[in-house]
């Protein structure tokens, strides 16, 4: 299997692959099992039937590396009008920004513009604006962004993920900033020298870290989210904050759209706070193949959508 998760990363970050292979429309029709559609009117459809069991929604619009500040500048629009539209449909959605999707590698000062101007926009409607963790080569400079945009704007949180070798200390950095942390396994293709690669080592790491995001959660500091479908984790995390005196209705996991639907539910129901994070938009390549990866078996979608 890791060898299969290799190859499907390697697809993940290919050009040419990345311009050919969405033209097909049998991998058109096998996205739609993670994807409600390319609009973001088929983003806010899902969310409310997910209002319907009670859950909230996180949206993001996929693409990264954007190559111009005015596509930047663009991506903020749609952000903010996105906004608009979550309030006229009383609806409880944040969203949540890939750096690189908002200039991060053109300009760090156009970005953090950028970011304010959502983060401005969700603070006059009482909600959080999620920074996602893209490959390694940001992270350092994703936490510094961080930093200084927490500063100016409480209302926003970063993820952080366990398969690195550097997120316990940057998890200890980002507690001194009271920062609202969304806990991942991380799902980019990384070397040997900077992440753990046995899924052991990453759930143990996860639920180390978890533990540190559970003592914050306690004292009532920050907001934190574990974001996996791992319901071994889901589990080991609910027994210690049962075990700390956390109540469930503070408790918050977050999963990713299409993929243990029913699990979603069954966390709602039972009181914990579940969100879910629907993805849309026309760049939907590389996120896709990152999905794939973290379950090869999800190529039988594709293959069945061949014969359909
Ligand atoms: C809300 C949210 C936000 C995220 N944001 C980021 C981010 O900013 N940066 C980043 O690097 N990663 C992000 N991720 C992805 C994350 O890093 C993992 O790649 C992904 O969640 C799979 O890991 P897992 O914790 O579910 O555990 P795994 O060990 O990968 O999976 C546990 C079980 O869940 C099920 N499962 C997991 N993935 C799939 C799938 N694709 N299809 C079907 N079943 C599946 C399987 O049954 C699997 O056995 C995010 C994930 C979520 C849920």
């Amino acid at each position: 299997m890791p060898a299969i998760r290799n190859v499907l990363l390697w697809c993940s970050e290919n050009e040419w692959l990345k311009n050919h292979i969405p033209r097909y429309r049998f991998i058109k029709k096998a996205v739609k099992k993670f994807m409600p559609g390319e609009s973001a009117s088929d983003a806010l459809e899902a969310a409310r039937k997910l209002k319907g069991n009670n859950i909230p929604a996180v949206f993001t619009r996929l693409g990264e590396n954007i190559t111009s500040l005015l596509e930047a500048y663009n991506t903020t629009g749609h952000y903010l009008k996105l906004l608009e539209d979550i309030g006229n449909a009383e609806l409880d959605g944040e969203v949540s920004v890939k750096l690189t999707q908002i200039g991060f590698d053109l300009s760090a000062e156009e970005t953090y513009k950028n970011l304010a101007r959502i983060a401005l926009k969700s603070a006059g409607m009482n909600k959080l604006v999620w920074i996602d963790m893209e490959g390694s080569g940001y992270t350092g400079a994703t936490i510094d962004f961080y930093e200084r945009i927490k500063k100016e704007h409480p209302n926003t949180g970063i993820c952080i993920q366990a398969y690195l070798y550097r997120s316990a200390e940057d998890l200890e950095r980002l507690m001194k900033i009271d920062a609202n942390i969304r806990l991942v396994k991380g799902a980019y293709k990384e070397s040997e020298g900077v992440v753990y690669k046995s899924k052991q080592k990453i759930d143990e790491n996860y639920f180390n870290l978890a533990k540190v995001l559970l003592n914050r959660i306690k004292q009532n500091g920050i907001r934190g989210a574990f974001a996996t479908h791992d319901l071994e984790l889901v589990n080991r995390i609910t027994g210690e904050a049962e075990r700390m005196g956390i109540d469930r209705n503070r408790l918050e996991f977050q999963m990713l759209y299409g993929i243990r639907t029913n699990d979603q539910k069954m966390l709602a129901a039972r009181g914990n706070r579940m969100r879910v994070l629907i993805s849309y938009g026309e760049s939907w390549y590389p996120w896709y193949v990152r999905r794939l990866a973290e379950r090869p078996a999800n190529m039988l979608f594709v293959v069945k959508n061949i014969f359909k």
